[in-house]
């Protein structure tokens, strides 16, 4: 084992629940670090499971009590990984992933010398715009809201040591080049982004 933390980020559209249920599967050392937030559990989402679903007074509590590794507002709501159980999983052995955006994990970068960071992105800007739309279900406003922020995040993967490319259809190469770089610390997969320079240029437009 490489790396004993994993920071992995995706903008909507990137598919990281998918391939990160798969990497998880194939790999059993990685634990998902459940984060705080004050947002409202979606319907199928579990207290404890998906997140630990707070109050603001809750989250602000844990804040002074200086119990986040990182925080961020996030859409109007807070999110942020708690210390203690981020810790506790490293001393058991296991590899926290700590799935955040790109400003939570900035402020982890930061604090710790030791990480692998993997940011997860659709193959270009023409299959992010397809899956967005894909619900059907939304208004042309709220699209072009969601596009313009998976752009702008999108642009921020350059924080990251490794971006990866999630095809259509192709969750388990992205799952599988996220095991090769946890075990063995690099991956010859074609889903790893090696030009960045042309990767960030469909993005850019
Ligand atoms: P959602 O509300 O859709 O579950 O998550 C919104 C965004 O917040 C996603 O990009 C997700 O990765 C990010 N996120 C979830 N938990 C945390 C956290 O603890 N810290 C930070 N910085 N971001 C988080």
């Amino acid at each position: 084992m490489k790396n004993n933390i994993l920071i992995f980020s995706g903008s909507a559209g990137s598919g990281k629940g998918t391939v990160l249920k798969r990497a998880r599967e194939l790999c059993p050392k990685l634990r998902l670090s459940i984060s705080m937030t004050t947002r409202l559990p979606r319907p199928g989402e579990e207290n404890g499971r998906e997140y630990y679903f707070v109050t603001r007074e809750e989250f602000l509590e844990t804040l002074a009590q200086d119990g986040f590794l990182e925080h961020t507002e996030y859409c109007g709501n807070f999110y942020g990984t708690p210390k203690k159980q981020f810790f506790q999983m490293i001393e058991e052995g296991y590899v926290p992933v700590l799935e955040i955006e790109t400003d939570g994990a900035e402020q982890v970068m930061r604090q710790l010398d030791r990480y692998l960071s993997v940011y997860l992105s659709p193959p270009s800007y023409t299959t992010l715009e397809a899956r967005l739309r894909g619900r059907g279900t939304e208004t042309e406003e709220s699209i072009q809201n969601r596009l313009r922020t998976a752009k702008e995040e999108i642009l921020r993967s350059e924080l990251y040591e490794n971006i990866i490319l999630n095809f259509d259809g192709m969750a388990e190469e992205a799952a599988l080049a996220i095991v090769e770089l946890v075990e063995e610390g690099k991956t010859e997969r074609s889903v790893l982004v090696r030009d960045r320079a042309a990767f960030l240029s469909d993005f850019q437009k």
